[in-house]
């Protein structure tokens, strides 16, 4: 069933922290302001991802664990 997998892949997904503000990258979210995609893996972000709200770029995120 579809949401059964749904579910799955979402326990899967992880959350970076943009250390200059604390914005989170929610890889279940994506981020509509950048045009992500919901699913989007922190690695599959193109090297050019800033921080929606302060503008860091990719290296400044760090992997927050749930
Ligand atoms: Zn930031």
């Amino acid at each position: 069933m579809v949401l059964e997998q749904f579910k799955e892949d979402f326990m899967d997904y992880q959350m970076y922290k943009c250390t200059m503000c604390g914005y989170i990258y929610r890889e279940e979210k994506g981020e509509s302001r950048m045009d992500i995609a919901p699913g989007t893996l922190f690695d599959d972000l193109p090297e050019n991802f800033k921080c929606p709200t302060c503008n860091q770029p990719k290296m400044a995120f760090e992997l927050r664990k749930l």
